[in-house]
């Protein structure tokens, strides 16, 4: 089954070339598992921490609000400067804390509550409208609450998935990050959004590196166009060596 192509509409080679490096990728690393779904204010906080971090850090700092608050109602009332050294290891701490404090008044005041299970009956496009209100829940952030939480269908694009993305040919090259996340949801089917995504990912951190990536071992090498212009400057070069006028 193909996707319903909207605008601008990738072309068919492209969705051909996606569906063999989602194959490629499933047959080396296998169908990722998601760790257990957060409630959705849970994971929209996680990922709010996780910005700017490691997977790491986010975690430590995650836990850490949880074991020192016992509900995001009493995250949302604490004093700044105690969310914010709660969550000290994640990082930019002075700005996540209070936008985080702020995103939780401000879906109290709008829905008397932090419970967002009333976003399960939105499409995709609906539930993201709804997140895009919020200072600090970009395209990403509300990807990966609707994808691994919601069971909304939804393709995020981290650093990683952006790079490797690029360099593999998937999307145009000077296509911006907001614009691949609606991009890739042409090219995926649904249900593989969540292990393509964590395969990408996966492939970004062990292998496609933002410097040296390892080529050479990659699963997807052969239908890679930064493998493929790096193998075409190579012998070019050798060629030009080999005829070089004396
Ligand atoms: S072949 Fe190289 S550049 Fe292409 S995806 Fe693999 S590691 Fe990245």
């Amino acid at each position: 089954m193909k996707p319903e192509f909207h605008n601008s509409s990738p072309e068919p080679e492209l969705f051909e070339k996606t569906q063999r490096v989602y194959g490629l990728l499933k047959d080396f690393y296998g169908i990722p598992e998601w760790r257990k779904p957060l409630p959705p204010i849970d994971e929209l906080i996680s990922t709010i921490l996780s910005q700017n971090t490691n997977d790491i850090n986010r975690d430590v700092a995650f836990h850490r609000l949880k074991e020192k608050f016992p509900s995001w109602e009493s995250v949302r009332d604490a004093a700044e400067d105690e969310v914010i050294e709660a969550i000290r290891p994640a990082g930019l701490a002075n700005q996540k804390g209070p936008r985080m404090q702020a995103i939780l008044r401000q879906i109290t005041e709008e829905r008397g509550t932090l419970d967002l299970d009333f976003l399960k009956g939105k499409n995709r496009s609906e539930a993201h409208q709804w997140f895009s209100r919020f200072n600090g829940v970009g395209p990403k952030t509300a990807a990966i609450v609707l994808q691994f939480s919601l069971d909304i269908p939804a393709f995020p694009v981290d650093t990683h998935i952006y790079r490797v993305t690029g360099r593999v040919g998937l999307r145009p090259e000077k296509m911006n990050v907001e614009k691949t996340h609606a991009w890739m949801e042409r090219l995926f089917l649904p249900e593989q959004y969540g292990p393509g995504h964590l395969n990408i990912i996966r492939l970004g951190r062990e292998i496609c590196h933002p410097r040296n990536p390892e080529c050479e071992r990659c699963p997807v090498n052969a239908l890679c166009d930064f493998y493929q212009d790096i193998n075409a400057q190579a012998t070019n070069q050798s060629s030009n060596l080999k005829y070089k006028p004396q």
